[in-house]
């Protein structure tokens, strides 16, 4: 049977206002319910760069890592002439004229290279520095996985979402594990997303962090659609929600022993029970549908 994703290569990213409502287990599972029908066709990118671990519940076997580096400044204090314009000139604070020296504060840097571009007298170079790396693989059931992972200490991590977000082909579904909350690195990750899937839990907590997501998706542009993760727990608050914002519930995950069991021993949920691997299939597949309407 032909499918809407037959015809598609999609990019989903699966995001949540907050860390701990099962996105990983969705976004692992999701990919591995996928490639049983598109062999060599599914990508999991685990653009959660400051604590990846979508590789602890599907197994990789990484054959390759890249560093992710970001140009920085280096000032020469010797032409240096003390005018502050780089200091008033970067956004992210990361250099400084204190008294008659300038300070570079690395670990802030975005790499803009707006303070070499306005340097008057050319007394800054651009250094490289690892901020990152990008390790590639393959997870198991023939999933193509990169993940990026940042160094401890590191402020900006666009330059390792970008990295990973770079391994996206044309011709694959790819899912994208994205960072929690609704702050810049979760931005980076779903811009240009296809569609985002939101993890929710249906009590207060998750309506407030799913209200905060969904609304950043719509500044993004990116459609996007609810999951409900421990279905069963708590009020009918994200329900009502929905109903009222005219998102989708895609699916329910019910509060059920065994599949927490299960995620805490390191198993996805899709590999662990394959009788909701069709279900995660018809998911993806009203994405599709949705996405190309
Ligand atoms: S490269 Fe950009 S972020 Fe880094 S110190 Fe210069 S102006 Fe600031
Ligand atoms: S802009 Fe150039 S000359 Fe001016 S303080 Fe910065 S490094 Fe020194």
């Amino acid at each position: 049977m032909q499918t809407d994703l037959d015809r598609a290569a999609l990019t989903v990213s699966v995001a949540a206002g907050k860390g701990g409502t099962g996105k990983t287990l969705l976004s692992t599972s999701l990919a591995y319910a996928l490639v049983e029908r598109h062999p060599g066709a599914v990508q999991l990118l685990d653009a959660d760069v400051e604590e990846p671990n979508a590789d602890l519940v599907l197994p990789v076997q990484f054959t390759g890592t890249q560093p992710v580096e970001l140009l920085v400044p280096q000032v020469d204090p010797e032409t240096c002439v003390r005018c502050g314009k780089c200091a008033e000139v970067c956004a992210a604070s990361a250099i400084a004229r204190i008294r008659q020296t300038v300070i570079t504060f690395h670990e802030l840097c975005t790499g803009c290279g707006a303070c070499a571009w306005i340097c008057p007298v050319d007394a800054i170079t651009e250094i490289p520095r690892v901020v990152g790396r990008v390790d590639t693989g393959m997870a198991e059931g023939g999933i193509e996985f990169v993940q990026g992972r940042s160094e401890v200490a590191q402020q900006h991590t666009g330059a390792i979402t970008g990295a990973v977000k770079k391994h996206a082909k044309d011709d694959c579904i790819t899912i994208i594990d994205a960072p929690p909350g609704t702050a810049c690195p979760m931005q980076e990750t779903v811009a240009e997303s296809d569609y985002c899937i939101l993890v929710t839990e249906p009590t207060p907590f998750g309506l407030s962090d799913l209200g905060a997501a969904v609304e950043t998706c719509r500044a993004l542009s990116v459609p996007c659609g609810v999951v409900v993760n421990r279905d069963g727990v708590g009020d009918a608050g994200v329900d009502d929600y929905c109903e009222r914002s005219g998102i989708p519930i895609l699916l329910r995950i019910p509060h059920d022993r065994e599949i927490a069991r299960a995620y805490s021993r390191g198993r996805t949920l899709a590999l662990e029970f394959p009788d909701w691997r069709p279900k995660l299939v018809s998911l993806l597949d009203a994405v599709a549908r949705e996405v190309s309407q």
